[in-house]
C-alpha cells in the first residue's frame, strides 16, 4: 500500500492506495489526529477531484498551466533544421506563445516516412528556445531515450499512440518533468485519465492532459476533436488539459475555429503546429499554420480568453521588455 499527501481545505490528507485487503473505516476513523476517513470512489485516484479539489498547477521557470493563463505552444510537427525552427520559434514567441514543440522521434504510420533527427533534432530546438525565452515539449518514445531527453526538454509529451504504453507511463512517473499525456485515439476519459494515474502513482504529479481528437466514423477530418473532453475532465480532475485542434482536424483551414471553441470551452493551453514554410514540411504541412496565421489566431483568442476569464499574454515587444496582456488577470 503507498500513501500519499495533499492539501484540502487547508487541511492535510493522506490517501492510502493499494493493497488487497479493505481497510475497515470505523478503525481508521479512531486513531490519534484523524478527523474523517472517506474511500475514493473512482480508480483515477490522485488525478481525481477526491483526492485533490484546487486545480494543479503546473510551473516551469516563470509559466504556469493550470492558472489564469491559457499558455500557447506552439511549433513544427518535427524538427528538420536549424533554419526551420528558428524562424518557426522566432515567429511563435512574438505571437505569444511560451513554449516551443517540435517532435525529434517521430511515431509515424509508414516506416518509410520522416521519422526525426533524433538527439540531433533536440540540441536545435533547445538551441531556438532558448534564443527566443521559450520552453520546449517533444516527443518521448521510449524508455531508453528518457535521460538523454531530459538535458532538452522541459515538458516530455507521450503521444497518442503511447498513451496505454504502461511501462513508459510508470518510468516518466519516476522522473522530474512534466509530462504531456496526449488522449488516445480511441480511449474513453476513465482510460485516459488512469493513464495519467500511472504517472501520478510514481511520484510525478506533473500531468498536463492533452485532448488531441479522437478516431470516429467521420471522414472530413483527421480525427474528431472531442471537446466534451474538457469540461469533463475539469469536473473529474484538478489536472490542466490543453487541446491540439492540429492533430484533431489535420487540415489548416480547421484549425483556428477549434482553437477558439477550445479556449471557449476552458481549455488551459493550446498546442499548435506551425511551420515558417508549411509546403515544405517533412510532416504535417497540411496541418500547419503558417507564421502570420498563427499570430493572427493569437490574437483572435486572446479576446475568447478574456470573454471567459482568462488570459493569453502577448509576446515581447520587438526591442524587448516586459510582455503585456488584454486580459482581466494579467500579473
Ligand atoms: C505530435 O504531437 O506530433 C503527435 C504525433 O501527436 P499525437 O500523438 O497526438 O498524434
Ligand atoms: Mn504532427
Amino acid at each position: 500500500m503507498a500513501i500519499h499527501e495533499t492539501r484540502s481545505g487547508g487541511s492535510r490528507a493522506l490517501c492510502a492506495i493499494g493493497g488487497h485487503t479493505k481497510p475497515a473505516i470505523e478503525e481508521l476513523v479512531s486513531l490519534p489526529g484523524v478527523e474523517s476517513v472517506r474511500p475514493i470512489p473512482v480508480p483515477f485516484k490522485l488525478a481525481s477531484r477526491h483526492f485533490q479539489d484546487e486545480p494543479t498547477l503546473v510551473r516551469i521557470g516563470d509559466v504556469v498551466i493550470g492558472g489564469d493563463e491559457v499558455v500557447l505552444m506552439a511549433g513544427p510537427c518535427a524538427v528538420e533544421s536549424e533554419e526551420q525552427v528558428m524562424k518557426t520559434a522566432e515567429a511563435v514567441a512574438a505571437a505569444g506563445a511560451k513554449i516551443l514543440r517540435g517532435g525529434a522521434f517521430k511515431p509515424r504510420t509508414s516506416p518509410y516516412s520522416f521519422q526525426g533527427l533524433g538527439e540531433e533534432g533536440l540540441k536545435i530546438l533547445r538551441a531556438a528556445a532558448d534564443r527566443f525565452g521559450l520552453l520546449t515539449v517533444s516527443e518521448l518514445m521510449e524508455v531508453a531515450h528518457l535521460e538523454m531527453m531530459s538535458q532538452y526538454v522541459d515538458i516530455l509529451q507521450i503521444g497518442a499512440r503511447n498513451m496505454q504504453n504502461f511501462s513508459l507511463l510508470k518510468e516518466v512517473g519516476k522522473c522530474g518533468r512534466p509530462i504531456l499525456l496526449k488522449r488516445g485515439i480511441a480511449a474513453t476519459v476513465d482510460e485516459w485519465l488512469m493513464s495519467a494515474e500511472y504517472v501520478m502513482s510514481g511520484g510525478n504529479r506533473d500531468v498536463i492532459m492533452c485532448e488531441r481528437g479522437i478516431r470516429s466514423f467521420q471522414t472530413y477530418t483527421r480525427n474528431t476533436l472531442d471537446l466534451n473532453a474538457v469540461p469533463v475532465v475539469r469536473q473529474l480532475s484538478h489536472l490542466p488539459i490543453i487541446v491540439d485542434p492540429s492533430h484533431a482536424v489535420g487540415y489548416r483551414d480547421k484549425i483556428a475555429p477549434m482553437a477558439r471553441a477550445s479556449v471557449a470551452a476552458g481549455a488551459d493551453g493550446i498546442l499548435i503546429e506551425v511551420h515558417y514554410d508549411p509546403e515544405t514540411a517533412l510532416c504535417d504541412g497540411p496541418q500547419s499554420l503558417a507564421p502570420d496565421e498563427f499570430a493572427s489566431l493569437a490574437d483572435q483568442l486572446r479576446i475568447i480568453a478574456q470573454a471567459v476569464d482568462r488570459v493569453i499574454m502577448t509576446g515581447p515587444p520587438p526591442a524587448g521588455g516586459a510582455p503585456s496582456s488584454d486580459g482581466p488577470k494579467s500579473s
